[in-house]
């Protein structure tokens, strides 16, 4: 049969090729970690290996190359075009790293992830260590051949692997944003928490009424059983293929709510998957594409849906049928245990809080007339502090490195300000600070930095004749 885009649908039939291959790949690494007897890791590491680099083979024979350049000139429709995208950004990854890379990276990872299973739960750092040393070396080896392939820095090349077009001054964006409230939000959620009491349910919780429990949840949530399982492993996550989607989840006997919050947040994952159109499956553009946005539907099922009150109530009376009644099971009281705040080392930690020592300190300076500062209460939009205080006329906000102040005013020797952190591009200065308006004063330009003393030798200082 003739066709117009011969060197495209050649492309597409290697990828389904792949995809086939992928699918076999994927099942055994699943079962690595959910059934494998602890015995067969080596052979397992050398298998996985060995398809790693026979797919990497596939990937990057040259064949593939002339293909993507000749599809270039092929009447291509729109989707055809973002797939042949997808196709070459992938070729370009694959072929700037050798084989034997890919597979030392497969075997060190199966070792180092195979050991840590015992080492966890022993806190055997020291030994795991010594298996993280060598996946580490081969992690930077593979970021420096992507760097020099794509031009970017390692880092960024690095991401890029798991979301494209991501690089680390738009991650410092990010972050910085949300640096500058979630601290502030999460004092306030857990002073607020401290006031509402919650019982704590009384355990021990049966493994297999957990699973049971875990099933039901997972089926009311909508994931396909028939195109998937949900099985145990040492940490959660989601595999398998679109097909036959695979969730894990782990049990502990004496709670119950972090083994079903985790399956929740699987689902999410799984039902991503479940729902990617079935009729471009193994295409490039059929897969998911970033990191970003799987997790956005995991945590949309898990912090979303999953700690919604009416949701929960729907929970509470599947949790006492499983376990027995008990007065923690209540709705209200669940609804409380699920969205209790705790800060720990994961998640949360990415984002410094603020000690009790930062705020005895800022109550000393403050009481020493100098400038404190506040979230607006607003910390889900995130962009503004208020600043309140005396300062002496001519010297500066005691405001440490504020990057950005559109608007600064003051009244008598009373100085307040609000602080608009990061502010978004188009907002014009003036019109970003939401809440209040702000009064008359001077306005400082964007990065200008003061500092605690600082005189404020500013162009419209003296015409306000404060500070
Ligand atoms: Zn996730």
């Amino acid at each position: 049969m003739s066709t117009v885009t011969p060197a495209y649908e050649q492309l597409a039939a290697t990828w389904t090729r792949l995809h086939n291959l992928e699918h076999l790949q994927s099942i055994a690494g699943w079962d690595h970690a959910a059934n494998m007897p602890p015995k067969g890791n080596e052979a397992r590491a050398a298998a996985l290996a060995e398809m790693a680099a026979l797919l990497h083979r596939m990937r990057t024979d040259p064949a593939v190359g002339t293909e993507l350049q000749r599809a270039e000139q092929e009447p291509l429709d729109e989707l055809q075009r973002a797939n042949l995208r997808e196709m070459q950004r992938q070729w370009q990854a694959s072929t700037a790293l050798p084989e034997a890379l890919v597979q030392q990276q497969q075997i060190a990872a199966s070792r180092c992830e195979h050991a840590w299973r015992r080492q966890r739960p022993a806190n055997d750092w020291a030994g795991f260590v010594e298996n993280l040393k060598p996946v580490l070396a081969l992690a930077r080896q593979e970021a420096a051949l992507l760097a020099e392939k794509t031009g970017v820095r390692k880092y960024d090349a690095l991401m890029q692997r798991f979301e494209p077009g991501m690089s680390c001054t738009r991650l410092d964006g990010l972050f910085g944003d949300v640096r500058q409230w979630l601290p502030g939000l999460i004092q306030q959620v857990l002073a607020r928490q401290a006031q509402q009491p919650v019982r704590q349910p009384v355990g021990p919780f049966p493994q297999d009424k957990q699973r049971a429990l875990c099933e039901q949840v997972v089926r009311l949530l909508g994931f396909d059983f028939e195109a998937g399982r949900l099985d145990v492993s040492t940490h959660p996550f989601c595999g398998g293929v679109p097909e036959d989607v695979r969730l894990t989840t782990r049990f502990r006997d004496d709670e119950f709510l972090t083994s079903l919050m985790g399956t929740i947040h699987e689902t999410g994952h799984g039902r991503y998957e479940q729902n990617l159109p079935r009729a471009l499956l193994g295409q490039p553009v059929a897969q998911a594409r970033s990191m970003a946005l799987h997790e956005s539907q995991s945590l949309s099922f898990e912090m979303q849906l999953g700690s919604h009150p009416g949701f929960v109530a729907r929970l509470a009376p599947l949790v006492t049928a499983a376990f027995g009644d008990q007065p923690a099971f209540a709705p209200q009281n669940l609804h409380r245990l699920i969205t209790r705040v705790k800060p720990g080392f994961i998640r949360h930690p990415a984002l410094r809080d603020r000690t009790p020592a930062d705020r005895r300190r800022d109550r000393a300076r403050r009481r020493a007339g100098a400038v404190g500062c506040q979230d607006d209460g607003a910390a889900g939009r995130g962009h503004t502090r208020q600043l309140h205080g005396r300062a002496p006329a001519g010297r500066a906000l005691a405001l440490g490195p504020v990057r950005l102040l559109p608007l600064l005013f003051a009244r008598g020797d009373v100085c307040r300000a609000v602080v608009c952190h990061h502010a978004p591009r188009h907002a014009r200065p003036g019109r970003s600070h939401r809440r209040g308006r702000p009064g008359p004063g001077l306005r400082l330009a964007e990065s200008e930095h003061l500092e605690p003393g600082q005189p404020l030798d500013h162009p419209r200082a003296g015409a306000t004749g404060q500070w």
